[in-house]
């Protein structure tokens, strides 16, 4: 059988075949995604309960009840003991206590590369099926198969190797993908912040505005040369927009700091730079009158600033994205053994799939069940 993907959810699936008689074929060396996961700590997995962990998936979460009865949390976290790597919870989310992403990567690949051969530096260019064969066709090579799985991941940060054509591959053999957004990423903004850049604010509240609809979370952001970026932004980006206006509240409460601002001698940037970034003190406006001077405009207009800085924003691209919305439609693939209901014995993997989840280590766990399901399901049938 061929894996074409040595990424998380391939290896996972080679790893728990007990078949030797595969090959795993990798456009690069493998693995380049999972090496930098968590900030290279590998945010493996969280501690929400079942229910709960399913909603991390949005309304495709159902889909994944199934692979999750065979291998979840526990199981995850037993697998990675094999290794001698140990986690630990931060938050309710589990990173490596003991190995780095890279070094986890890297014992998982050559775990694997004892029994099943991974053909490096050979991107897929086509596959198709003739009678029961699959005919893979790689840069160097043919190949032929009668299970194949696709496990090619998404196409965010394609310098790791996923780069979206595992889509076409999908797209070669029938199969329908859902429209591609990036999601999990930075946003890129027109207007000029670069004087903010390396501006950090902490544990504040962003709110996304879509035409009516007003999304608003809580976290830390940071400015930089492109744009925004940081958790909250992170966590917004999973809304589907081409552009957007975001509005970020400065200070928890302006009118009260507007008031004791009304008493302060100073210049009215001295006192707002008691409680925010120097550099954001200078974009107020009346900054340099003499606070206790402002008349009530334009005590208003400080007020609104502080409690309504807007900025135009879009998505900054897939190659700045740390995980891909859309997919290979799970209309298509059956939820129990992750079979193509296209075509018999093609299965799919880990992010090609339309499934997405949050930040949490919602999507490594996702990678290494569904590969730990096709997996089973192939033992299954030539056991
Ligand atoms: C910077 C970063 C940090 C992240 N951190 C976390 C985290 O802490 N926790 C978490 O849950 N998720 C995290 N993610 C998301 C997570 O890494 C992915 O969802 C996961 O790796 C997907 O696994 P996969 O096997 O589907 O795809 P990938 O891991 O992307 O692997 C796909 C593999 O297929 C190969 N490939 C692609 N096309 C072809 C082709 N045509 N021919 C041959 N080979 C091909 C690629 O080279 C690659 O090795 C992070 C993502 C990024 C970018």
């Amino acid at each position: 059988m061929i894996i074409v993907g040595a990424g998380a959810s391939g290896l996972a699936c080679a790893y728990f075949l007990k078949t030797n008689n595969a090959i795993i074929i990798d456009k690069y060396e493998g693995a380049r995604k999972l090496a930098i996961t968590g900030n290279n700590r590998c945010n493996i997995t969280n501690n929400l309960p079942f229910e709960e962990f399913l909603l991390g998936y949005g309304k495709n979460g159902r889909f994944l009840r199934d692979t999750f009865s065979n291998f979840f949390k526990d199981e995850l976290l037993l697998w990675l003991k094999k290794f001698g790597i140990g986690t630990q919870e931060e938050n309710g989310r589990f990173f490596l206590k003991n190995a780095s992403s890279k070094k986890f990567s890297n014992l998982l690949k050559s775990n694997v590369d004892k029994r099943i051969k991974i053909k490096k530096f050979e991107p897929t260019m086509s596959v198709r099926k003739l009678g029961n064969i699959f005919i893979v066709q790689t840069s160097k090579d043919e190949y032929k198969t009668l299970n194949l799985v696709l496990a090619t991941g998404g196409k965010s940060y394609p310098q790791t190797g996923s780069d979206g054509s595992g889509y076409s591959l999908a797209t070669q053999l029938g199969h329908k993908v859902v429209d591609l957004e990036p999601i999990e990423v930075p946003f890129c903004s027109k207007n000029k912040l670069n004087h903010l850049r390396g501006t950090s604010l902490r544990d504040i509240y962003v709110t996304l505005k879509l035409g009516n609809k007003r999304i608003t979370e809580r976290g830390d952001i940071l400015f930089t040369h492109f744009g925004l970026s940081g958790p909250v932004i992170l966590k917004l980006s999973a809304n589907s927009f081409k552009e957007a206006e975001i509005s970020i509240k400065l200070l928890d409460s302006p009118l009260h700091t507007v008031k004791k601002l009304h008493l302060y001698k100073g210049k009215a940037k001295n006192y707002l730079a008691k409680f925010l970034p120097k550099r954001l003190t200078e974009l107020s406006p009346h900054k340099e009158l003499q606070a206790s001077n402002l008349n009530k405009k334009q005590l208003k207009d400080v007020e609104n600033f502080l409690s309504d800085f807007s900025i135009k924003v879009k998505k900054c691209g897939f190659k700045r994205a740390f995980v891909t919305k859309g997919g290979v439609s799970i209309k298509e693939i059956d939820p129990k053994t992750f079979e193509s209901k296209i075509i018999k014995n093609l299965f799919f993997c880990g992010e090609i799939v339309d499934i997405q989840g949050g930040i949490g280590g919602f999507n490594l766990q996702y990678a290494f069940s569904s590969g730990y399901t096709v997996a089973s399901t192939i033992n299954d049938r030539i056991s």
